[in-house]
């Protein structure tokens, strides 16, 4: 620490003010917080993946997943990799080199998705969109009446942009492509959706829908999550693409018994049995407005208490599970974010490709409550206060304090299946939530 009280990363004597006690704050949008009972889930001996026993727990988890996509007709598939791996396993599977696709590059993520798409050998027409704008609905009927060949096989869209903290309307999309009588594949991005904003893989007519284990399923990274459509399933046998580790052929024809191709990260579905159980005992329709009052919160501190902008252009846009941050001109926010972890031991997200020194990210999702949430807010305010950043001491603290003092997390009952009831939709929820939450509490 300087004279001043100005805290340099890259200074010897700041460096070793790294906190060693207490625990990380771990704020990023993913990997998320592990809950111990899932942690204790997966310090298990080694056993034999191709035992008569193992079945029961593959079967328990390929059924229970299903719940979560909100999927009866799709099938789904675990492969021991990341978000990335299923990214390629839904384009591989089903399309053949030259295969045009439609979609918009909204952040880092939908960007790396298409860059992927190519890289593989599709004809991607992607329109580049604001950040902090979702899925460009007008574009995307524009572009499909326009295809009266029918030539376009596909559309990406990325339902959770995390680089943004920007939410899509893909019920909104669907129903685009119905008016379009258009019969491309819809591929969705829920990685950072998936058991933290309502995902409904039927009602909204996604074919392919892709995942990963380390956000809302609170696992480490290591598992690619991926359900698919009777459509895409069918669309499989005419794809030419070259696939060996990700073929679906292989799963299927090991899954139908209860086993994998190759050996699968058996501790990683044995706390992924733990946190569905989780998931399931709190309610998947709670677990969703949890996050969303939780999100309200942290949007309150940052909008309210400290007078910063999001990413996020419009509410209908701002997402549940983490929001990006606008530090002012002349701030390097990934200077705010190396002062939070090395001086308060938190971390939070940083600024991906365009929004790298220009934003940080809070992530909130998972295995969180109020006072967590708390912890990082007043971390964030410390760091952005030692970072120069005029707030207000105090401001992001209480303008979090006073929403969740003010408001509830509306509750639905609970069923071990997950089912809870007729689910309202995105908005319907929302004016909800706010008519719920204006009761006195207490
Ligand atoms: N898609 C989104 C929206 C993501 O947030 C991420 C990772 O953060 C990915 C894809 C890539 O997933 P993974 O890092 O698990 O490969």
């Amino acid at each position: 620490m300087s004279a001043t009280g100005e805290f340099n990363p890259l200074r010897e004597s700041d460096r070793t003010m790294s906190r060693i006690s207490g625990r990380n704050f771990l704020f990023v949008p993913g990997p998320t917080n592990i809950p111990d009972r899932v942690q204790r889930a997966m310090v298990v001996a080694m056993e034999d993946h191709r035992s008569s026993r193992f079945p029961e727990l593959s079967a328990s988890v390929f059924e229970d997943l299903k719940k979560v996509y909100k999927t009866e007709a799709g099938q789904v598939f675990i492969f021991p990799s990341s978000g990335t791996g299923a990214w390629e396993a839904a384009l591989t599977n089903t399309l053949s080199p030259g295969d045009r696709l439609l979609t918009a590059r909204l952040g880092h993520f939908s960007h790396l998705w298409i860059d992927m798409a190519e890289r593989l050998g599709f004809e991607v027409r992607a329109l580049d969109v604001p950040w902090g704008e979702g899925m460009p609905l007008e574009f995307i009927e524009a572009a499909l009446r326009a295809d009266t060949g029918r030539e376009i096989k596909g559309i990406l869209a990325c339902h959770n942009e995390t680089s943004t903290g920007v939410t899509s309307d893909i019920a909104g999309l669907r129903s685009v492509v119905d008016a379009c009588g258009h019969s491309a594949m819809l591929f969705v991005d829920a990685v950072s959706s998936l058991g933290s904003i309502d995902f409904r893989m039927d009602e909204w007519g996604v074919d392919l829908a892709v995942s990963g284990s380390q956000k809302g399923l609170m696992l480490p990274a290591g598992l690619g999550i991926l359900a698919v459509s009777p459509k895409a399933l069918h669309a499989m046998q005419s794809a030419t693409s070259r696939r060996c580790y990700f073929d679906l052929a292989d799963m299927i024809a090991t899954n139908a018994s209860g086993y994998f191709p190759y050996t699968p990260a058996l501790p990683m579905l044995h706390g992924l049995r733990e946190s569905l159980n989780i998931l399931f005992e709190e309610g998947l329709e709670n677990v969703f407005s949890r996050h969303h009052y939780l999100a309200e919160g942290v949007r309150a501190a940052i909008t309210e208490g400290w007078g910063l902008r999001l990413c996020a252009r419009h509410p209908k846009w701002y997402s549940d599970t983490v929001s990006a941050v606008t530090v002012p001109e002349g701030i390097d926010a990934a200077h705010v974010i190396d002062v939070a972890f090395r001086r308060y031991n938190l971390a939070l997200g940083s600024g991906l490709s365009n929004g790298a020194g220009r934003m940080f990210r809070i992530g909130h999702l998972g295995d969180l409550n109020e006072l967590m949430l708390m912890g990082a807010i007043a971390g964030t305010e410390m760091a952005m206060l030692d970072a120069d950043i005029e707030i207000t001491s105090g401001s992001g603290v209480a303008a979090a304090a006073g929403f969740w003092r003010r408001h509830r997390q509306r509750q639905r009952c609970t069923e071990k299946s997950g089912r809870a009831g007729v689910i309202p939709d995105r908005a319907d929820y929302q004016e909800r939530v706010a008519v719920e939450s204006a009761l006195p509490v207490g």
